[in-house]
């Protein structure tokens, strides 16, 4: 069997699910499919603002924001099922009317369980869209709720996965839907809902923002799926953000610890979340372009052959650089390092680069309004600090000199470090 992901920027309008269903039936094959949808379009911050406005108890303006939320659904459905009395749209008002019906009690004082109860709303109404509009053009699917296949503990907003629990529902439930034959000729087609899980206990839970990449390798990673495959609005992986470097390039297949590294030093590739389980059980994650499905994308594998062929590129601005002293000027050594550490890690602060000598250490790190004054205040209890604000990190995988030169001509330099494969330099000013 193979997963395929699609993000709400897929299902934003009309003619983007029809899009989706062409592309489901176009590349099905000949094995069964699991389709994880995530919500339509911005349907998830939408629904985090009717949360707030909910919690807040700002009723006029919560009861104008379910409105938009419920028209841009229904004007979807209009465009996609032209009978007015198609089942559709009674299901429709119906899980709308539920949603309505919970923010009309006043909230409980747990913000994060009344945050997954409202905002899984979108993926349940994307899903029953979809499946909906499938069978109505010829392509008989289940739909499946993701509570049931995606077993979590109760950490709302960010719930753990119980990996032993939901591969045994996962596979419970979909060798079960495998076996039944819709009487068609398709393979299985099964729809559910990325970014959600449910406890054992039948609570609904989310798996944290953009979770629903994560939902596809969970469910690929409990029924060894022969590979994963996420649509997105752009043709792959690339090798710098084309908003900042024109001359991008796609990256056609890369290793998945390098997927890894890039994320770690902050490409917004694929989630490291998302690329452990595939790694765990070698099965293959596809990136490909809905606008282009035929074109081939990019595949993250077990290969590492290509993985040096072309450099990748990731900027970071906003961020800051501290070089720390001890004030008795000591070394910086063992002790001076562990006491730093424990700073960097109560205020929560990520270093990206850190670099020392023998009387400092250097650290560069996202700047952070709150977090960056409370660190800076600690720390000076026990050293000297001096800081810079306003650099930008340019991090270089597979770096070769000359484009090197090239990022930082007529920029000044301020730190620079480099291993076999990483180039990294903090240079002045943000971009
Ligand atoms: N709809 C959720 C979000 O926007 C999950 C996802 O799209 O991955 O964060
Ligand atoms: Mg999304």
């Amino acid at each position: 069997m193979r997963v395929f992901k699609f993000g709400g920027a897929s299902v934003r309008n009309p003619e983007s699910v029809r899009n989706v269903a062409r592309i489901i039936r176009d590349h099905h094959g000949t094995s069964p499919l699991v389709v994880v949808l995530s919500a339509m379009g911005k349907t998830t911050n939408a629904l985090e603002e009717l949360c707030a406005l909910f919690m807040s108890g700002d009723t006029p303006n919560m009861e104008k924001k379910y409105e938009e939320i419920r028209s841009f659904h229904m004007h979807i459905a209009r465009g996609l099922f032209s009978d007015p009395g198609h089942p559709v749209f009674q299901v429709l008002e119906q899980t709308f009317y539920q949603l309505y019906y919970y923010i009309t009690a006043p909230p409980g004082d747990n913000y994060n369980y009344e945050y997954d109860r409202i905002v899984s709303s979108g993926e349940m109404v994307s899903t029953r869209i979809l499946s909906m509009y499938l069978n109505e053009v010829g392509m008989p699917n289940r739909l499946f709720p993701a509570q049931k296949l995606i077993i979590t503990d109760a950490s709302f907003r960010d719930a753990r996965v119980d990996w032993v629990m939901s591969s045994r529902a996962i596979q419970e439930q979909l060798a079960w839907a495998f076996r039944e034959d819709p009487g068609e000729d398709l393979p299985p087609l099964v729809i559910t809902q990325g970014f959600i899980g449910g406890t054992p206990q039948g609570f609904t839970t989310t798996l944290g923002r953009e979770g629903s990449d994560f939902t596809a390798a969970i469910i690929a990673w409990a029924m060894q799926a022969r590979e994963v495959v996420i649509w997105k609005d752009v043709p792959g992986l690339l090798n710098a953000d084309p908003k900042i470097m024109e001359q991008a390039v796609l990256l056609p297949n890369i290793s998945y610890q390098e997927a890894i590294e890039l994320a770690y030093y902050g490409a917004t590739v694929i989630h490291p979340k998302t690329l452990k389980p595939l790694l765990n059980k070698k099965i293959p994650l596809k990136v490909k372009s809905f606008h282009d499905p035929e074109m081939p994308g990019s595949l993250i594998d077990h290969q590492e052959a290509h993985d040096n062929q072309i450099p990748s590129y990731i900027f970071k601005d906003n961020q800051v650089l501290v070089s720390i002293f001890p004030k008795d000027f000591s070394f910086i050594a063992e002790e001076n390092l562990a006491r730093l550490f424990a700073d960097f890690a109560r205020h929560g602060v990520k270093m990206n680069l850190m670099q020392n000598s023998a009387i400092s250490f250097s650290a560069c790190f996202d700047y952070d309004r709150i977090k960056t004054p409370a660190l800076l205040r600690d720390l000076r209890k026990m050293f000297s600090v001096k800081y810079n604000k306003n650099l930008e990190l340019i991090t270089v995988r597979h770096y070769q000199r000359a484009c090197m030169e090239k990022l930082t001509k007529d920029k000044e330099v301020v730190m620079e470090q480099k291993n076999r494969t990483t180039l990294q330099v903090i240079v002045r000013g943000n971009r």
